[in-house]
């Protein structure tokens, strides 16, 4: 996935505000992915940028796609941050500068680590089934991590949860004793939660992450708040369960971590820690340079570029002054 709105912000991200268990909704914006697609942005958030690690959460489709083209996100880089996508239906052909060639199905965790510099390209196969929907998520790496060397790495087999009300997939972390083989820079978690009509679930949390849950579909119950489909709930720290009910089921992403104890700069598909570290690596993708190597060859279809913005970046407070009642 990239960034490819013509004036992307520059954001400043602070280290988390959580100071115990709150509630706090927000509706994700919508927002053009080349001509083809469109998704809604549910992170970063005006109020909240980051939730542990996650700083990007973008949800595409459900879209008919039978007679479009689909994904058509060309080859673009990433520094500083992991992809993870997870498809709920259809397929995408991943292909990136470390020579991963991959078909990416529902239920398949497909997490990229652009360390130092990575490019990739995320297209719909000419074959593709007719419905396309999913998701796709950014983490911040931390200092220890940020200039890692590139990697590609696909876990097609995650411990599932079930319950009477529903069922989950764990994608990162764990939940309870029930734990996700993929590797991860900092702690936190990720579970996909498919709640059935009339169901409810409760689950255990760890205290020390803040967490928000993002629903894909339908409308879900969270913490006593109704959810409604592309709206993120934002839950704060400081708590050991939470429980999810809904009367017409709906399909959860359960998002968690450690607040993130830097300030990163996100700009564009750059997660840097200065405006003058992310244009340097502007500079060095519209030059080549070989921080970002071909996913095929130099003479691919690429994404530019946007300008970058004219004001220099000022860290601003994670939360608008008008919210700091929680
Ligand atoms: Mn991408």
């Amino acid at each position: 996935m990239s960034d490819v709105e013509t004036k992307p912000d520059e954001y400043a991200c602070t280290a988390s505000g959580a100071a115990g268990p709150e509630e706090l909704l927000l509706t994700g914006r919508t927002v053009w992915l080349g001509k083809t697609t469109q998704v809604v942005r549910a992170l970063p958030d005006r109020q909240i940028r980051m939730i542990g690690a996650w700083c990007f959460l973008d949800h595409f489709g459900p879209e008919d796609v039978a007679d479009a083209p689909g994904m058509q996100v060309w080859a673009h880089p990433h520094t500083g941050l992991q992809t993870v996508t997870w498809l709920l239906e259809g397929e995408i052909d991943h292909a990136d500068s470390v020579g991963s060639r991959v078909r990416v199905r529902p239920g398949e965790l497909h997490l990229m680590t652009g360390g130092r510099g990575i490019v990739h390209s995320e297209l719909s196969p000419a074959d593709k089934p007719p419905t396309m929907h999913g998701l796709q998520l950014w983490l911040a790496l931390p200092e220890s991590a940020r200039f890692a060397e590139p990697a590609f790495a696909s876990h097609r087999s995650l411990p599932g949860l079930s319950g009477d009300g529903g069922s989950g997939t764990v994608l990162l972390g764990s939940v309870g004793t029930v734990r996700s083989p993929a590797h991860t820079y900092t702690p936190l978690l990720a579970v996909d939660l498919e709640l059935q009509p009339g169901g409810e679930l409760t689950l255990p949390l760890q205290p020390g992450y803040e967490h928000g849950a993002f629903v894909a579909t339908g409308t879900v119950e969270i913490a006593g708040r109704p959810v409604d489909h592309d709206q993120l709930l934002y839950l704060g720290n400081g708590r050991d369960t939470v429980t999810l009910r809904s009367e017409v089921g709906g399909r959860v992403l359960l998002l968690g971590g450690e607040p993130f104890a830097e300030e990163i700069v996100m700009w564009w598909n750059f997660v840097g820690r200065s405006h003058d570290e992310v244009a340097g690596y502007r500079q060095e993708w519209l030059e080549r340079a070989d921080r970002f190597p071909a996913v095929v060859d130099r003479s691919e279809r690429v994404m530019e570029a946007p300008d970058m913005p004219t004001v220099r970046l000022r860290p601003r407070p994670r939360r608008s002054p008008e919210r700091k009642d929680a």
